[in-house]
């Protein structure tokens, strides 16, 4: 059954109770005349469009639309249980000692613009067949147009024993994937004096595939500038363990990441997938049936397995692999037309970044409002994305690419250098640049994405 969209001001009002668990909250004029009339518990709602996550895509996309302006106060609404909003790009230079945990976040509220109804609660359930969510509080809020954009769940307990060895002060078992630990990474890699460094990655899907080797190419030149690292193997050694059977997923940049690797002396264990952590021993398992591999470690950084949340991979709106299931170049969804997606939680086939979502939210916008006038969407996602690595104190190789891992170089194609060569430019990009312009442009809605010279929108009409 195709979903039946309500566009009737009448039939939104007559269903409209008062808010239980708004906190910016200043309903439409229209919504407000309704909102006293009557208090029946659970309360239904009603907005043009609701948007579930205040996320990278959440707030970027949600911002976009009421800049518009063909949005009034209470048509957008969105629906997040977080109290703070992390700069998550930044995690990998807290475990660098760059920067704190703490000035990388700010109270999501704050970010959430006065006209938007903020509902500070999780969505548990979708019924696309009836334009709804429903909150964890029983609410249910209808909408016109759903957009999804949870991001994704860490797994930590995907590998057995780490839970405790990261909650463990004493431990030099950290991870840059997580508010709560990332500050434990730096106080680690100051505290190894010799013996064997693991740096891992998982199989499968994770967000920012660069960064588990980016933290890695940082604590080598930390442990290098101290003296305690050359490539002959002396003092500290370190291996990279990854589940993957190459450097990185587009050959252009993981041939340059490799060459670096056999330069700087690091031992690849492919196709090594971390499964246990007990004391000091680390477990991998590895491919067709092979026998589990264990390695002694001093000091061991993991990345977690990463995967849809339960309750989207449960839900109509997921395809095979738990993602949402949306067309890979306009972002609406395969089978329901008013429910869109971006961000880590999409099945978008590209590598999730907050990167990719400066280059999915303009194409999701307009194909949302394209679709609100009736009209068939016309923007195309061209998978665009990009990974600045850190490969030591100062310079970055920026990956930019596209779907089938093409690169798509912005400044190879302005200056025509090469992104693969490691370069101090790219380094401030990544360290002061990017943190600057994604609290200031992007997720205000400001940004209008990589094709977009220069790439803000001067626009402002909320
Ligand atoms: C260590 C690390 C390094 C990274 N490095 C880079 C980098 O260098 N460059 C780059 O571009 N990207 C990087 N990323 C990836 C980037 O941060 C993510 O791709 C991006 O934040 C995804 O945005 P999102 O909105 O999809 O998800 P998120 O930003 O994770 O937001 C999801 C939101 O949904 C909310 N939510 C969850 N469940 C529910 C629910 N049931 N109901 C309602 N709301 C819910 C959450 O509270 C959250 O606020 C990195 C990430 C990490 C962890």
């Amino acid at each position: 059954m195709s979903p039946k969209l309500f566009s009737s001001r009448a039939r939104v009002a007559a269903r409209l109770t008062a808010p239980s668990s708004i906190i910016t909250a200043q309903a439409s004029p229209f919504i407000r005349n309704f909102a006293t009339a009557s208090s029946v518990s659970p309360t239904s709602r009603n907005h043009r469009v609701v948007v579930v996550g205040g996320g990278s895509a959440g707030l970027s996309i949600s911002h976009q639309l009421l800049r518009s302006g063909k949005f009034v106060q209470g048509d957008i609404a969105v629906i997040d249980p977080a109290e703070w909003h992390h700069y998550q790009p930044g995690w990998t230079l807290v475990g660098g000692g760059l920067k704190t945990k703490e000035e990388l976040r700010r109270p999501l509220s704050s970010l959430i613009d006065p006209k938007i109804n903020f509902y500070h609660d999780t969505v548990g359930a979708f019924s696309p067949e009836d334009n709804s969510v429903m909150l964890g509080n029983g609410d249910k809020l209808n909408y016109e147009q759903l957009v999804v954009a949870p991001g994704v769940s860490i797994s930590y307990g995907s590998v057995k024993g780490l839970p405790e060895a990261l909650a463990d002060k004493h431990s030099l078992v950290s991870s840059i994937y997580g508010y709560d630990h990332c500050d434990k990474v730096f106080r680690t890699v100051q505290r190894l004096q010799k013996g064997r460094a693991i740096f891992t990655q998982p199989a499968g899907v994770i967000k920012c595939a660069g960064a588990p080797q980016k933290i890695m190419w940082l604590a080598l030149d930390h442990w290098k500038r101290a003296g305690l690292y050359d490539p002959s193997g002396s003092g500290i050694q370190i291996s990279f363990a990854t589940g993957l059977p190459v450097m990185f997923g587009v050959p252009k940049y993981s041939a340059a990441l490799e060459q670096l690797r056999k330069e700087r002396g690091v031992e690849g264990l492919f196709q090594h997938d971390l499964v246990a952590v007990e004391g000091n021993t680390a477990t991998f398992a590895r491919p067709n049936g092979q026998e589990q591999v264990t390695k002694q470690f001093d000091l061991l950084h993991v990345v977690p397995k990463m995967g849809p949340h339960a309750f989207v991979k449960n839900s109509a709106l997921a395809n095979q692999a738990g993602y949402v299931d949306v067309d890979d170049g306009t972002t609406r969804h395969n089978k329901y037309p008013n429910v869109w997606s971006a961000g880590d939680a999409s099945s978008l086939p590209t590598s999730k970044t907050a990167a990719a979502i400066t280059a999915e939210a303009p194409v999701l916008v307009r194909n949302l409002l394209q679709s609100l006038e009736g009209k068939e969407p016309d923007a195309v996602y061209d998978g665009y994305t990009s990974c600045p690595l850190l490969t030591e104190y100062g310079k970055v190789i920026l990956a930019e690419f596209k779907y089938n891992g093409e690169p798509k170089e912005t400044f190879g194609n302005w200056f025509g250098i090469d992104q693969a060569a490691p370069r101090r430019a790219f380094y401030h990009l990544k360290k002061d640049f990017f943190p600057w312009v994604y609290y200031n442009s992007m997720v205000t809605g400001r940004w209008g994405g990589p094709n977009i010279v220069p790439g803000w929108r001067s626009r402002n009409n909320s």
